[in-house]
């Protein structure tokens, strides 16, 4: 009896040497980890930027991408370093979500804004959001403090009051430059059809622990409809996140990405398809969306911290980090 007991726990040791083995070989495979971000996709043509422009434009999108990455770096999770990544992106004036936001046919801000834990696959939007100086900070409490996935207008703001989110005034977010497009637009009606609607913000991670994340974050379309809500709030259209396949933020005309499902379109061609990454990615924005006469793109990073950035327009403001790798910013087509 004694003997048997004993050799019942040199067995039961030996396989939990085992066991612990193969435990440090996965979380050494896990270890690659990385963000993604976009500031929006759009008619950026190089002839139209200055080189200052574009200077600043790159310096902001480096200065996000490398707040999220010393985040993962440092072992924390996706879902912090989207978080910090697009709240630089929302307080810049350069990119149409928070600050520097586009404005409604009525002339104000109306955000909208959405995360996603690819872990648990909770998630958390809000939309038509007019005094949160951080959207994305709504969506984060949207989906860690209340039993809801969506919440709009007043009543999410007020959520977002009892939970001391910072507030501001309309006119926080509107910059000089969002207010004279929306003045000569108003003026030329020409020119509403040639509106500029590229500057949405939004990121995508894989941590070390091999947890996505993605989140989302605009003030629309320039001269939408008050009340309009676009694809960004909306899980599975503008973001997605989802552990066994991959994280997605998209930009460019939301409706198009509404009747689509891009986001989780791509995450299903992946899980049902077998598609690799680039292969689903480019199925959904070359193919798909094209096809339906819809413009801009997507970010996505997957399970094995792998990068699609696909679009459709004639640039997107882009950028990736990756663990062994340096910062890579892009905006136009090349
Ligand atoms: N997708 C956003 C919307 O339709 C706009 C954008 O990405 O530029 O609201």
């Amino acid at each position: 009896m004694a003997f048997m007991f004993k050799r019942a726990s040199l067995s039961f040791f030996f396989y939990a040497l085992i066991l612990l083995f193969n435990q440090s070989i996965i979380s050494q495979t896990n270890s690659k980890y990385g963000i993604v971000i976009h500031g929006g996709a759009g008619t950026i043509l190089r002839t139209s930027m200055t080189p200052e422009k574009e200077a600043e434009y790159t310096a902001k999108l480096n200065e996000a991408l490398q707040t999220g990455y010393n985040i993962l770096e440092t072992g924390g999770t996706s879902l912090d370093a989207i978080n910090a990544a697009i709240i630089i992106l929302e307080d810049s004036p350069l990119f149409n979500a928070g600050k520097g936001a586009v404005l409604t046919e009525k002339g104000a801000a109306e955000l909208d804004v959405s995360i996603m834990d690819g872990k648990t696959l909770m998630a958390g939007a809000a939309a038509g959001i007019k005094h949160v100086k951080n959207p994305i900070n709504l969506a984060r409490l949207v989906m860690e403090k209340s039993p809801h996935v969506m919440m709009i207008g007043a009543g999410a703001e007020e959520f977002a009051k009892e939970n001391n989110l910072e507030m501001v005034d309309n006119s926080y977010f509107i910059t000089k430059e969002r207010w004279e497009s929306y003045k000569k637009m108003r003026q030329r009606e020409e020119e509403r059809k040639k509106v500029e609607k590229q500057g949405t913000v939004g990121a995508v991670a894989l941590d070390k622990n091999g947890n996505l994340a993605a989140g989302t974050s605009t003030g629309g379309m320039m001269m939408k409809k008050f009340g309009r809500v676009g694809d960004t709030p909306v899980i599975g259209a503008g973001t997605y996140a989802n552990n066994n396949t991959c994280a997605v933020s998209a930009t460019g005309h939301g409706e198009y990405f509404i009747r689509l499902s891009v986001a989780r379109d791509i995450s299903a061609l992946m899980e049902y398809k077998n598609f690799s990454l680039s292969d689903a990615a480019n199925e959904v924005i070359m193919k798909k969306l094209t096809a339906l006469g819809g413009t801009g793109g997507i970010i996505a990073i997957d399970k094995n911290g792998s990068v699609a950035m696909p679009f459709n327009t004639e640039g997107m403001y882009r950028g990736y980090y990756l663990s062994g790798e340096k910062p890579n910013v892009k905006i136009y087509k090349d």
